[in-house]
């Protein structure tokens, strides 16, 4: 059988360091990857190529998976956000967010296991029509929401809660206040439910959303919802499980997929040598599961449990004192335990 290609962007920040200790994890598990190196936002620019060079959506074309660390993206001002652009170029229209408390990780909840499924490449977050006027008094960005896209998403959340053995998909919107567009995704979420008798379906306001995960958040399962509620509500979720450093990311589209971890590039601990890789770690898992390398995925997660749960060797936000070299040294040492 061919070799697998992966395309491998590093990305800014921690990107290199945990994106290391993630191809570190799978040759450990020998995945027998080969990796193609591909580069995008600042440092595509620092070197005049384009924001999200040719050469690297070829590559992502071409090997069909991609591991990606986290891309800066400037606040307020310069360059579109990188993850927007390939998530649009290669029609990711799924971002799958899992959720999942790890015994012995210190979190304001245990057990707790929720999906979330964002639309990836509609809505507001979408960053459509930015505009601010001449005089910088009034400034303006467009929200699109389409029945083809709503559908196609929906069904994609419904198919995976059956196949996940999932019970129960509460959409979530803001219908009542966004009546066209939360309205729209609303209706179609309640049709498609429809073709999904076993499942039960739910609906709620993000607001409301949001105080329920704070104050119990056993109650959900899989959540359905637009960009940038989907965008928020899945940090909320990780800060329930232990914070972002555990919080992995797939944008998933008919014939392509780039894997991720959900944090950003924590500019704040760069080049410390101190991040967390275990949410890009189960980033990499969810690629397993998308190349049906089934077996080596829960191996991968096997290991994360075991390391993190005992909580002996972490990095700082999990409490310890390891750099990520002596973190990714455990969770090696552990797959190779059970070789
Ligand atoms: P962030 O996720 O980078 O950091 C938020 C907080 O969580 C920081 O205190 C950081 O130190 C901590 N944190 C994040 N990941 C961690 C890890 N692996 N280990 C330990 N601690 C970790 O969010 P931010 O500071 O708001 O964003 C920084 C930049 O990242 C921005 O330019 C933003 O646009 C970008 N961003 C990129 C992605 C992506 O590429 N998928 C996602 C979110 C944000």
């Amino acid at each position: 059988m061919a070799q697998t290609r992966v395309t491998v962007i590093p990305g800014d920040g921690i990107g290199p360091d945990i994106v290391a200790a993630t191809l570190r994890l799978l040759d450990a598990l020998e995945c027998d990857f080969a990796y193609d190196r591909a580069i995008a936002g600042q440092t595509a620019l620092d070197q005049g190529l384009d924001l999200v060079p040719q050469e690297t959506l070829d590559m992502i074309e071409k090997n069909t998976v991609a591991l990606k660390g986290p891309i800066t993206t400037p606040v307020g001002k310069g360059f579109r956000s990188v993850n927007v652009t390939l998530r649009k170029h290669f029609d990711l229209f799924a971002n799958l967010r899992p959720a999942l408390s790890i015994p012995g990780v210190r979190s304001r909840y245990d057990n707790v296991d929720i999906l979330t499924i964002r639309e990836n490449i509609e809505g507001i977050y979408s960053g459509e029509g930015q505009m601010v006027s001449d005089d910088g008094e009034r400034a303006e960005l467009r929200s699109v929401i389409t029945r083809k896209e709503s559908k196609r998403l929906m069904r994609f959340a419904y198919e995976a809660a059956q196949r996940l053995g999932r019970r129960k998909v509460t959409v979530v919107h803001k219908a009542n206040i966004m009546k066209s567009t939360s309205g729209l995704f609303l209706s179609v979420a309640r049709s498609v439910a429809e073709e999904y008798p076993n499942i039960e379906h739910e609906e709620m306001i993000v607001d409301n959303c949001a105080m329920q995960l704070a104050m119990n958040p056993h109650r959900f399962d899989v959540i359905v919802t637009t960009n940038l509620f989907g965008d928020i509500l899945s940090d909320l979720c990780a800060g329930l499980t232990g914070g972002l450093g555990l919080a992995p990311g797939a944008n998933i589209g008919e014939h392509r997929g780039i894997f991720e971890a959900v944090h950003g590039s924590a500019p704040d601990i760069a080049g410390k040598g101190v991040a967390n890789p275990t949410a890009l770690m189960l980033g990499a898992g969810m690629m397993l599961e998308y190349l049906e390398m089934n077996e080596k995925a829960e191996r991968l997660r096997a290991a994360i449990r075991h390391v993190v749960g005992e909580g002996r060797v972490v990095t700082p936000d999990l409490g310890g004192n390891a750099s990520t070299d002596e973190f990714t040294d455990e969770f090696t040492d552990e797959l190779i335990k059970h070789l």
